[in-house]
């Protein structure tokens, strides 16, 4: 009979939730029981116990990321320099790129955002990680030219959903943010992507120049727009970006969005009545200058959390593990920000509910 151990850790996943002083018994090669440390050592006397590092549990997700963005340098500043910055590598973007960022993500369960047709192909064609690849568009254009990325949207995704493989990665879409799209394109693509029955991933509400620029058509974001000879009267004015997006039915399509850090408590509640996830990418927000999202607001309304790196553009690595350590700075306890990243992450992508439980190989058993 083999040998049966005990394992522990500081934070371990048990019944939905991370928890101090809790295990799983082990022949070695599955999963025998799991709950409480001190019950454990009790019904298994002989069984050694071991302590596996800092977390045992399901493997977290790393719920954002755009891999084609390769791997670096990261920026930090203003946003509207970032998307200046951003603008200036896009010649670099592309397979390539996204291969070389591929071999550094820690975790192998992403929501990639992908702006090269390529690297979506790559993504179907060779799974680097499981997950969602979600296709980006912009598009603040006149409406001949909105007709037209509809038609190529729509192609592209006739195609990719035939590439889909059982078990492998799916294909998502994301209209990029709520001020890159005009009104018609964001709500046209969302009903795309729910004919489809493809996941969506959308920024919002991530610089303050967002929300003022929404609100009051003011602020960093509007001078940008200015700058760049963009018309300013392409957006409704006097709603924050969450209330535009519910303005616009797009909310009612369940999309994940992507940083939440500029909300108030009333978007928030239109957060949660949507059933959406948010995916906080905290040392992204924190190098933009944008702040970090009102965690406790969310946790209080009952919106679920997930963590994301970003981009290596805007974060120094592609390790979700990192946004635990940061938070766990700023008052965040692991045992919560460790369920956003393994549950939390999971809905965000449209993944069944993470598990530890006996039965389960011991490899699907991640440790650190
Ligand atoms: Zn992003």
């Amino acid at each position: 009979m083999p040998e049966l151990e005990i394992w522990t850790a500081s934070w371990v996943w048990l019944d939905g939730a991370v928890h101090a002083d809790a295990g799983l018994v082990t022949d070695g090669r599955r999963v025998l029981a799991t709950g409480r440390l001190d019950a454990l050592q009790t019904r298994y006397p002989t069984a050694p116990t071991r302590t596996k590092g800092r977390y045992l549990g399901p493997p977290l997700a790393n719920a954002h990321t755009h891999l084609d963005l390769g791997l670096g340098p990261t920026f930090t500043g203003p946003f509207p320099d970032f998307v200046r910055y951003v603008i200036g590598r896009a010649g670099r973007r592309g397979r390539e790129a996204a291969v070389q960022a591929a071999r550094h993500a820690s975790q192998h369960l992403l929501g990639d955002i992908a702006a090269r047709e390529e690297v979506v192909d790559w993504w179907l064609a060779e799974a680097p990680a499981a997950g969602v690849v979600y296709w980006e568009v912009l598009g603040l254009v006149p409406p001949d030219r909105e007709a037209e990325i509809l038609s190529a949207t729509r192609e592209r995704f006739e195609r990719w959903k035939r590439l889909e493989r059982a078990g492998g990665p799916r294909v998502g879409l994301s209209p990029h943010a709520p001020y890159s799209l005009t009104p018609s394109l964001m709500r046209r693509l969302v009903v795309l992507a729910r004919e489809f029955e493809v996941p969506l991933q959308i920024h919002a509400a991530e610089s303050p120049g967002e929300r003022d620029y929404f609100l009051r058509r003011e602020g960093a974001l509007a001078r940008f727009f200015r700058e760049q000879g963009w018309p300013l009267d392409l957006h409704p004015t006097g709603l924050s970006p969450i209330a535009y997006l519910s303005e616009l039915g797009v909310l009612e399509a369940g999309p994940t969005l992507i940083h939440g850090v500029q909300v108030d408590e009333a978007d928030v509640r239109l957060l949660a009545e949507s059933g959406s996830v948010v995916v906080s990418c905290p040392r992204s927000n924190l190098n933009l200058e944008a702040g970090l999202p009102p965690y406790d607001l969310y946790l209080h309304h009952g919106v679920p959390l997930a963590l994301g790196t970003d981009s290596r553009a805007s974060a120094s690595s592609l390790d979700v593990r990192d946004e635990v350590v940061l938070l766990e700075r700023h008052g965040q306890p692991p045992e919560r920000t460790l369920a956003w990243a393994a549950a939390g992450g999971r809905a965000a992508l449209g993944l069944a509910p993470p598990v530890l439980q006996p039965g389960m190989e011991l490899e699907q058993v991640e440790f650190w």
